[in-house]
C-alpha cells in the first residue's frame, strides 16, 4: 500500500471460538486493536457469484438443485453439531460428503473446496479437518457476535512484534535472517550444535519447522523415524496480492468452484476491514494451494502469472481492467498446508524426538485442530506443559 500501511503477507482473520489467540493479545496490550465485524462471504461456480452467508443464500444457490442444497445444509448442521472428531477421524470427508450430499452436491459444492485446499489429495482428507473447520467457524465466545470474523488493526504483524519484544524483555535473544541448515550434537550425552557452530552449543532444541525441513537438516535421525515422518505431506502456497484502483466485487471471500480458474480464493481485504491506507486502494489476495513441481502458478514467473490472472477476473468481473492494477506481488511459501489424511491420528508424531533434548513442534501436530494462528499458540501451550511435565519427573 501507498504511505507507511503494513500489510500482512497472506489474507488474515480469525475467529470468536479462537479463545488461546485472544488471549495472548489480550495480554500483549494489543485488545484496543481487535475488531470483530461480519463479512461478505460467496462462492463462484458456473461463471457467476452466489452470495453465500446464510441458509437462505444456501437455498437461492442454483448450481445445485432445491433437493441437493437442502442436503448440503443438512449435512452441515449435523457436522457442527458433533462434538467429538474421533469419529471421523478413519472417514475421508470425500466419502462422507458423497454420502450426504450426493455425488452430484458434493462435485458441485464440496469437490471444489477440498480441492482448493489438497489439491490431488482431496479425496483422501480426513473428515476432521472438515469437521474442525465448521466447527470453528460456528463456536463463538459470548458476547461476540456469532459467524463475525476478527482482525488486527494494523496487521498481525503487531503481534509478532509484541510477542519478540517480550521474549527479550524477559532475556530471551531472537535471531531473524539466520536459517538453520544443519543441527548436529557433540556426542550422546552432547550439546547441539547448529549450523557447525561449536561456539554457540545448546542444551535442548525445539524444531518448529516442516517435517521435510526437519528431516533435512538434521542428518542423525534414525532411518524408520525419517520414514514414518514421510508419510505426513503438505500442500504449498501460492499468493498474489493486488493493489486496485477499483473494487472486484463487494464480498470479501469467494471460494472459486473452477477447475479452469488458477486461484482457488479471491480474498478482498478492504471490503471488509475498509484500508488503513489513506490512498483509498483496493487490496485483493488471489491465492491457491498447489502441489508443487510441475504446478502452473508456482512455476510461472510473477509478470506472466499477472496477465494470466488478469484475464481471468477481466471474464469473472465484467468492470475489471488491467488499468485498476496498481501494484502486485507474489508470495510464494512451501509446506504451508499440511494434509491431514484419513486415521492421521495414527501418523500423528509426538513432541519428543529419538534424538535426547530434540524437540518437535510443527503444523502436523496440530490435528484435529485445523492449522491457524490460535492453534500454533495451543500447541506452544501443550508443549510447555509436557516439558514441565518431563522436567519435573526426572
Ligand atoms: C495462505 C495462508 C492463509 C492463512 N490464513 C490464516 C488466517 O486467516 N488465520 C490464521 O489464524 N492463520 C492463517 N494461516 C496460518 C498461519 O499463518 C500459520 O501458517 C500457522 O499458524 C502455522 O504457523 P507455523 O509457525 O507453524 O509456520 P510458519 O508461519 O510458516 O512459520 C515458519 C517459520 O520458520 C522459518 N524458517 C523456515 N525454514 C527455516 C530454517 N531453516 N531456519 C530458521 N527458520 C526457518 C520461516 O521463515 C517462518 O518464519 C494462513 C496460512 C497461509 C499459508
Amino acid at each position: 500500500m501507498s504511505g507507511s500501511a503494513v500489510i500482512d503477507r497472506y489474507y488474515r482473520h480469525i475467529f470468536t471460538a479462537h479463545t488461546e489467540l485472544l488471549d495472548v493479545i489480550r495480554t500483549l496490550g494489543l485488545e484496543d486493536r481487535l475488531v470483530f465485524k461480519k463479512a461478505a462471504m460467496a462462492y463462484y461456480s458456473r461463471g457467476k457469484i452466489y452470495p453465500l452467508n446464510s441458509a437462505i443464500d444456501l437455498l437461492r444457490f442454483r448450481p445445485l438443485t432445491l433437493a441437493e442444497r437442502l442436503r448440503v445444509g443438512i449435512s452441515t448442521s449435523t457436522l457442527i453439531l458433533k462434538r467429538d472428531w474421533r469419529a471421523f477421524d478413519g472417514v475421508t470427508a470425500a466419502a462422507l460428503l458423497k454420502k450426504r450430499c450426493g455425488n452430484r452436491g458434493y462435485a458441485r459444492f464440496w469437490e471444489p473446496l477440498l480441492k482448493n485446499k489438497f489439491g490431488t489429495h482431496s479425496s483422501e482428507v480426513s473428515a476432521t479437518w472438515l469437521w474442525d473447520r465448521l466447527q470453528s467457524r460456528t463456536r463463538g465466545r459470548l458476547g461476540r457476535s456469532s459467524g463475525a470474523l476478527g482482525y488486527l488493526r494494523g496487521g498481525f504483524g503487531l503481534l509478532f512484534e509484541r510477542l519478540e519484544a517480550e521474549i527479550v524483555r524477559h532475556g530471551g535473544r531472537i535471531m531473524t535472517g539466520h536459517p538453520v541448515s544443519a543441527i548436529e550434537k557433540a556426542g550422546p550425552n552432547g550439546s547441539f550444535i547448529l549450523n557447525g557452530d561449536t561456539a554457540s552449543p545448546f542444551h535442548a532444541c525445539i524444531v518448529t519447522l516442516p517435517l521435510p525441513r526437519f528431516a533435512e537438516i538434521v542428518p542423525a535421525l534414525p532411518r524408520d523415524y525419517r520414514e514414518q515422518l514421510a508419510r505426513i505431506e503438505y500442500s504449498h502456497s501460492v499468493c498474489m496480492i493486488l493493489r486496485l484502483q477499483e473494487p472486484l466485487s463487494p464480498h470479501y471471500w469467494i471460494n472459486v468452484g473452477d477447475e479452469n480458474v488458477p486461484f482457488a480464493v479471491i480474498v478482498e481485504h478492504t471490503n471488509w476491514m475498509g484500508g488503513d491506507d489513506p490512498g483509498g486502494q483496493h487490496l485483493v489476495y488471489l491465492s491457491r494451494y498447489c502441489d508443487c513441481g510441475d504446478d502452473f502458478a508456482w512455476r510461472t514467473p510473477d509478470a506472466e502469472l499477472l496477465d494470466v490472472y488478469c484475464g481471468h477476473l477481466r471474464r469473472m468481473f465484467a468492470n475489471f481492467r488491467d488499468s485498476h492494477v496498481l501494484g502486485f506481488h507474489v508470495n510464494r511459501d512451501l509446506h504451508t498446508q499440511p494434509i491431514f489424511k484419513a486415521h492421521f491420528s495414527r501418523v500423528l508424531p509426538p513432541f519428543a524426538t529419538p534424538i535426547k533434548n530434540l524437540f518437535l513442534v510443527d503444523s502436523s501436530q496440530f490435528y484435529p485442530r485445523s492449522r491457524c494462528m490460535n492453534t500454533s499458540f495451543t500447541l506452544a501451550r501443550e508443549f510447555n506443559l509436557y516439558r514441565w511435565g518431563r522436567e519435573a519427573r526426572s
